[in-house]
């Protein structure tokens, strides 16, 4: 029995305006499990974009106003809803331990995508739909032909390195603990941070993704006592929304108290 076509999107990016020449934008027709944050920081030299989604549709057509001003691209780490637009950058950071040159094989289908990931049956509470689309972005979109690019070029970050927007600098931190390069940016003039899939808020009952291939328990616990040390005001995270101080240090403590009891 063939499934019946996925439905046209009427816009496949949306946008949102957070703060002080920060936006966000996200997928919303992608399952949660698979919908990133793209973080679009504007500086007064350059523009900082941090992840690229998923690269189902062209980012340049979708959301041009990403490309107006010099960005810097950081991928934080290469799972494919990080890293699925960063061929469309010109300027591609990420860690050297997240093998950037070779991206793994992607995939839009809930079961492969367990295996791709070696996603653990107890890593994630909610089982994964067979499509993780609720519609097409284009016309003549098929899922099934959807494949993960490598960037055409990528320099390496790592911890301490500086990116500098003219009027806004932010600092690498590695992070390994939810893959081996994971990277968040940390911006010490206002104590924001952009963590990727390090930290991100959960609910009840969940717990960060470590029971998948390239995550270290010891290593998470690590970064994340790392992050409750740093005057972190607020989290642009990976994954859903923003969050402040407070529920980074509940976030942290709950973690270490599951995995180190
Ligand atoms: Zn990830």
């Amino acid at each position: 029995m063939t499934a019946p076509p996925l439905p046209l999107a009427t816009h496949w990016f949306d946008s949102r305006q957070v703060g002080d020449g920060l936006s966000v934008i996200t997928e919303p027709h992608v399952h949660s499990f698979l919908r990133a944050n793209i973080w679009h920081l504007r500086g007064s030299d350059r523009d900082l974009v941090v992840d690229a989604g998923l690269g189902t549709a062209s980012l340049r057509q979708g959301v041009p106003q990403l490309f107006e001003h010099d960005p810097v691209l950081v991928v934080t780490h290469a799972h494919l809803d990080h890293m699925g637009g960063a061929h469309e950058f010109d300027t591609c950071y990420l860690h050297e331990a997240e093998a950037p040159g070779t991206p793994a094989p992607g995939t839009l289908r809930g079961e492969p995508l367990t295996s791709i990931l070696g996603l653990r049956a107890d890593a994630y509470t909610r089982p994964l739909p067979d499509l993780l689309l609720d519609a097409a972005p284009t016309l003549d979109f098929d899922p099934d032909a959807y494949e993960l690019r490598a960037p055409a070029s990528f320099l390496p970050l790592d911890d301490g390195d500086v990116i500098d927007l003219g009027d806004r600098t932010l600092t690498a931190l590695h992070l390994p603990g939810h893959s081996p390069g994971s990277i968040a940016l940390y911006e010490p003039a206002t104590g924001a941070l952009f963590s990727g899939d390090v930290i991100y808020d959960l609910r009840e009952g969940e717990q960060f993704l470590d029971g998948i291939t390239g995550a270290n328990v010891e290593h998470y616990i690590h970064s994340l006592t790392r992050l409750a040390d740093l005057p972190i005001s607020v989290v642009y995270p990976g994954h859903g929304h923003p969050f402040g101080r407070q529920r980074l240090l509940q976030l942290v403590q709950n973690y270490v108290k599951a995995r180190r009891p």
